[in-house]
């Protein structure tokens, strides 16, 4: 479990599953908390279990993103009608105590109640989260090469200003492990998407030319630059610089994979009463 330093001490309990701790196996091992996976469901309802367990989250109620690369993000309030969602069977697993719903087409969750665990999914992609201790108000992330060119971030943000009258100066932020720069390359028509939303000067920043129309992103770069321009406060901002091409032993990774089987990491959070 990869915990923020910069969260000790808040009212919040959050962290990233990493490869151990858990008991799954081979290539889902040590541990896997993605349940989509029908092959795996009741392995990894133990492992979320632990996780679970690991940060001391006391919630009985687990909403989890259906991801799909998306900028969709759900608000998790006192009107919040879980019949909307997809409620997964969770009886006669290890998660039997819970309710655990997923939400469709969506790739980040933002709440300010303190009863609810959310959880979202990586193997490569990033990791973040922005808090608002003042306000009390939590949102969680995935962000790959679509979703940051896409600025999910920068929408999360804006939306928690709106909802929770959050300011940028009291955000703290967090960008977990996932494909660094050293391993992560794009192509041509990738780069041209995230022109849409990034200057030229910006991409200097994140995009390294390594001939023949390829590049090694930093998309982790590209999240701080999102942050940094939407006002948060470059030392509230806690970067894990592990990437998990490189360390795929300690991490799940979808590239190392070649795409093929291997397990998820999760994001899990609760605010604390
Ligand atoms: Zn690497």
């Amino acid at each position: 479990m990869i915990r923020f330093k910069q969260l000790k001490g808040y009212p919040l309990s959050l962290g990233i599953t990493d490869r151990t701790g858990g008991v799954s196996q081979g290539v889902y091992g040590g541990m896997n908390t993605n349940f989509y996976n029908e092959t795996q469901f009741e392995t990894a309802c133990k492992d979320v279990k632990i996780a679970i367990e690991d940060l001391g989250l006391t919630g009985k109620i687990i909403i989890a993103t259906r991801q799909t690369h998306s900028n969709h993000i759900l608000k998790i309030d006192e009107n919040t009608d879980f019949e909307s969602l997809e409620q997964i069977e969770v009886k006669g697993t290890a998660l039997s105590e819970y309710k655990l719903y997923s939400s469709p087409d969506t790739d980040a969750l933002m709440t300010q109640r303190k009863d609810v665990i959310l959880m979202t999914f990586y193997a490569d992609c990033v990791p973040l989260y922005i808090y608002d201790p003042i306000n009390e108000a939590i949102a969680i992330i995935h962000s790959g090469w679509r979703g940051t060119s896409n600025k999910i971030a920068d929408d999360v943000i804006k939306e928690m200003k709106y909802h929770y009258q959050s300011e940028a100066k009291n955000f703290l932020a967090g960008i977990g492990q996932s494909a660094g720069k050293c391993c992560y390359e794009v192509d041509e028509p990738v780069k041209i998407l995230f022109k849409a939303y990034f200057s030229e000067r910006e991409m200097m920043h994140f995009f390294e030319s390594k001939g023949s129309g390829k590049y090694f992103i930093d998309l982790k770069k590209a999240n701080e630059l999102i942050f940094l321009e939407n006002g948060l406060q470059s030392d509230r901002i806690e970067i894990n610089p592990a990437c998990t091409i490189c360390e795929s032993d300690l991490y799940h990774s979808h590239r190392k994979a070649n795409g093929g089987k291997r397990g998820s990491m999760s994001q899990l959070c609760q605010l604390i009463k």
